[in-house]
């Protein structure tokens, strides 16, 4: 009895499943340079709106580049480190009505439902 059909299906089978994870990782691939596309866009747009304010702000005598650069550093450190970008350490938070723990980004208690202090907007 002749089985090489067995084998031949299963080649077939096996190159369409290997065609369908290619296509598979080409679409995933795509999709990764489209969102990188986007967030160079974004980038770029607020490289743009900070250009802006600092020149406004130059051309209203509020500050000039050097005293601009000292509040960089300033903001840096803010959060505990000196690396060129602010990114605050944010834990859980406490209640301020019943003292019990809540998520980081909890707007009001799961507890009592009040109203969680504000914190950084960025
Ligand atoms: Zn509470």
């Amino acid at each position: 009895m002749y089985y090489g059909w067995i084998d031949s299906y299963y080649s077939h089978r096996s190159s369409v499943q290997a065609a369908h994870s290619a296509s598979d990782a080409n679409n995933a691939a795509r999709r990764a340079e489209n969102a990188l596309a986007r967030l160079e866009d974004a980038l770029d747009r607020q490289a743009l709106i900070i250009r802006t304010l600092l020149t406004a702000c130059e051309k209203a005598g509020i500050f000039n580049e050097d005293q601009f650069r000292e509040l960089v550093t300033e903001v840096d450190l803010s959060d505990g480190r000196l690396d060129g970008k602010y990114k605050p350490q944010q834990g859980p938070q406490g209640c301020p009505n019943c003292g019990k723990t809540n998520g980081k980004r909890a707007m009001k208690c799961m507890y009592c439902g009040a109203v969680l202090e504000p914190r950084d907007i960025m």
